[in-house]
């Protein structure tokens, strides 16, 4: 583990990711005295912040010079000189069309250090006084990603932070966080190796999605990131894995001997993974369509969750013994087929814009931004079992869950039970209840659908439940790796979404259209009942929320 002389260095720091997750998950760690002491940060990426981009900041919130593009996706605030008068643009097309030309405002030209803390929440004076102190620790350095010059400057810059180290002795371990977008990453992998590598203390690289876009171009990604660094220094993020009930996931199955013993083709009739988002691409349409939901949500963070939650038994909870059994289980999948898949695309409901009209969008797109899909496991334990995968954007509510339900029980005293349902909601609301049948309280013999409630908020009412992205750098600089994706773990999930991939973009098949707000497609119901055979309880089953959610 890192516990001293460390520098953590994040490429990218000028965006998204960097402000609205990097940073405040590292001050989150470092308010809680979590990571190394001493620990310094060190920010790169090409634009211009911090004092030396002072007199730039002059177009920042003021009005645009009369020849200007207007920045939008970024907060709106950023202008740029151009020819054309006033033109909308992407904050993509702004770095594609090299913004560095003349004197530039974009990104935002602010202080490096307003730009990180943008959203740290300090409630209270105490935390305000910490956030000065880690700031204290920041420090940002310009440079271009294919050229040696910046790299040569963050060098010095790491070296003048090491030699704030109090413990002389020790080796100068660095750990270098990937913000960026994929089409920069191998460069900037190969160029901290080159300039940036400690010569003797640890090295550790932190890896951000999309690892590609298919099994061949990830592939490729991995080998440029292989020919520098080695498996054991590579951590690729799925923030799905820091989830606080994904996590849970292991304990749940492993440590209750009732479920362990339930988890198997006897008595589970379906499993469905659902990831659910209650709004559409707003403004960063031009990213999601080159992904689309599947490369997006699926083969990613879905089929983590898959693979955990059906996994063998592993040996023990070191991290490679994990990864073993992942990776087993994924091998018994067979190739996902497009008739085992239904597409949706989200159109407008009168009030919110549908998919197509966003125009970030290109015109006539049929990239699909809802996707459900039927996974098979032959293995002795899940033979016969039908998974279903389902994950939609501008659907009517936010949920990440997973919902196994278990066959019928044996009708003869009964009739219309309905089936039980053993549910664990990842977010909002933590919460693993398992749906059961009771008896009505009363003189009647009368079955009710009712619940065992597990209720995170209920029952751990004092604990802070940690962000993903806290629990991932921490485990980063422990230095295990249980919580991240391994090569050949990479390389079997594209495998399976490859050919379908490229069946969707070859054939083009024209998405079902459902409104802003709903379920998904009209024929989402059917799929399921028919694929999976998903019975949804035909009694009322009512939860009887309570004031703590
Ligand atoms: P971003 O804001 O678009 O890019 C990060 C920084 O990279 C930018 O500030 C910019 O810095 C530089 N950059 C952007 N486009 C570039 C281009 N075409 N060529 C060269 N440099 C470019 O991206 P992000 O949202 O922070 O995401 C970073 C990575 O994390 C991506 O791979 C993304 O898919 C992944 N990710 C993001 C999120 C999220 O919540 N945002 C979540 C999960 C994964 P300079 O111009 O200053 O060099
Ligand atoms: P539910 O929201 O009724 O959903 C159950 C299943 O039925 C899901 O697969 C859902 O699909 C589907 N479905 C939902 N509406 C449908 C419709 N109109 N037609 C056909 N299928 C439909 O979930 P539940 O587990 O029975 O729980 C009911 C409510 O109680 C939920 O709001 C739940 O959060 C709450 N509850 C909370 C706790 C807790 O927090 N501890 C405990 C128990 C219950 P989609 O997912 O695709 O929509």
């Amino acid at each position: 583990a890192l516990t001293t002389n460390t520098c953590i260095v994040i490429g990218g720091a000028s965006g998204d990711l960097a402000k609205k997750k990097t940073f405040p998950a590292l001050f989150g760690l470092y308010q809680n005295g979590f990571l190394p002491e001493g620990i310094r940060i060190i920010g790169y990426a090409r634009s211009k912040m911090d004092k030396d981009t002072r007199e730039d900041k002059r177009w920042t919130n003021a009005t645009p010079p009369s020849r200007c593009r207007r920045a939008v996706g970024a907060g709106g605030k950023g202008w740029e000189a151009t020819s054309e008068p006033h033109v909308k643009m992407t904050r993509r097309e702004c770095v594609t069309d090299d913004p560095r030309a003349g004197f530039t405002a974009r990104p935002l030209l602010q202080d490096f250090h307003s730009r990180v803390s943008q959203y740290i929440k300090t409630p209270i004076p105490a935390l305000k006084e910490k956030l000065k102190e880690f700031l204290e620790r920041c420090t940002y350095i310009s440079g271009q990603y294919d050229q040696d010059d910046g790299f040569v400057e963050l060098e010095k810059e790491l070296k003048r932070c090491e030699e704030t180290f109090e413990d002389k002795k020790s080796p100068n371990n660095r750990v270098f966080y990937m913000a960026l977008p994929p089409s920069v990453f191998t460069v900037v992998a190969a160029n901290f190796k080159k300039h940036n590598y400690s010569k003797d203390g640890i090295n550790r690289i932190i890896v951000e999605k999309p690892f590609g876009k298919d099994l061949e171009s990830s592939r490729e990604m991995q080998e440029g990131l292989k020919k520098e660094w080695k498996e054991e220094e590579i951590f690729r993020i799925d923030h799905y894995l820091g989830k606080e009930m994904v996590k849970n996931l292991l304990v749940l199955r492993f440590a209750n001997v009732m479920l362990d013993a339930s988890f198997n083709k006897n008595l589970i009739s379906n499993v469905q993974i659902t990831f659910k988002e209650p709004f559409g691409t707003e403004g960063r349409g031009g990213y999601f369509d080159e992904f689309g939901i599947i490369r997006d949500v699926m083969q990613n963070h879905l089929l983590q969750v898959l693979s955990i939650l059906t996994m063998e038994r592993p040996v023990s909870f070191s991290s490679e013994d994990i990864r073993d059994e992942k990776v087993k289980v994924l091998r018994y999948i067979p190739e996902i087929k497009m008739d085992d898949v239904l597409l949706g695309q989200y159109v407008g409901n009168g009030d919110k814009p549908g998919y197509l009209d966003d125009e970030t969008v290109p015109k006539g797109s049929i990239c699909p931004t809802f996707a459900a899909c039927v996974v098979h496991i032959n293995s002795p334990r899940w033979e016969g079992v039908p998974f279903i995968l389902k994950a939609g954007k501008a659907l009517n509510e936010q949920k990440a869950e997973v919902r196994i339900q278990y066959k019928d029980t044996t009708s003869g005293i009964f009739s219309d039970i309905t089936r039980n349902e053993l549910v664990i909601r990842v977010q909002p609301n933590e919460a693993v209840y398992l749906k059961m049948n009771s008896k009505a309280p009363g003189l009647a013999m009368r079955t009710v659908p009712t619940e065992m409630d597990l209720t995170y908020k209920r029952r751990f009412s004092d604990l802070k439940i940690p962000e993903a992205y806290e629990a991932l750098i921490l485990d980063a600089f422990k230095g295990d790796h249980s919580n991240f994706v391994r090569d050949d773990e990479l390389d079997i999930a594209w495998k399976l979404f490859t050919p379908i991939l490229h069946e969707i973009e070859n054939d083009k098949p024209k998405p079902e259209s459902y409104e802003y707000g709903s379920r998904g497609p009209a024929a989402l119901d059917d799929f399921i009942a028919k694929k999976v055979g998903y019975k949804r309880s035909e009694a009322p089953y009512t939860w009887p929320s309570t004031s703590v959610l």
